[in-house]
């Protein structure tokens, strides 16, 4: 069976969204709002269109030059469960798969359950880069990220640890 997806749209090879050459899935839906937001369009979760996890899939594997994936927004926790499934495949060929979320690391952590999937899709993320963007904290000084107050999170050392661990890329 098909494992659906609602989607803003898809980079098929982007150098800054993470390292090295990557697929970006930007998903539909955001509930965040944040002031100064670079893609409004994202916020409702109407429009978009209808993807799968197989379609993103197969222009994965077509391109032998990318190092992994990159789920954008739209808040990528919002359709956890689906994504969870995507990034499971990923890894298993071997690339590997950065988020974004405008959840803190310890909301998603804390507010994870059966229903949200967010500890399903946080245990198949390498790298997450967390928080609202905060246009009073705007940088364009900080690697892959939008205001000073997000921060790259190394997951799977962070869930080991039960808190945020954070690293640079
Ligand atoms: S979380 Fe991202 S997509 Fe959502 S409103 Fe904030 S900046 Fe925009």
């Amino acid at each position: 069976m098909e494992t659906k997806l609602r989607l803003a749209g898809v980079i098929r090879e982007s150098i800054v969204d993470g390292p090295g050459w990557r697929l970006v899935v930007f998903a539909q839906g955001c509930p965040h709002n944040c002031n100064g937001c670079q893609n409004p369009q994202t916020h409702n979760f109407i429009d978009g269109y209808d993807s799968t996890v197989e379609n993103i899939l197969n222009a994965v594997k077509e391109n032998p030059l990318l190092s992994g994936i990159t789920l954008s927004g739209g808040e990528p926790f919002s359709q956890a469960k689906h994504l969870a499934v995507l990034a499971r495949e990923v890894h298993s060929i071997g690339l590997n798969v950065m988020a974004y979320t405008g959840w803190s690391f310890e909301q998603l952590y804390a507010g994870a359950n059966e229903q949200n999937g967010w500890l399903e899709l946080l245990s198949e993320v390498d790298w997450l880069v967390d928080g609202k963007f905060e246009i009073e904290n705007k940088t364009l000084s900080l690697k892959f990220r939008g205001s000073s107050n997000q921060r790259i999170i190394d997951v799977k050392k962070s869930l080991s640890n039960g808190l945020a661990v954070e690293i640079e890329l």
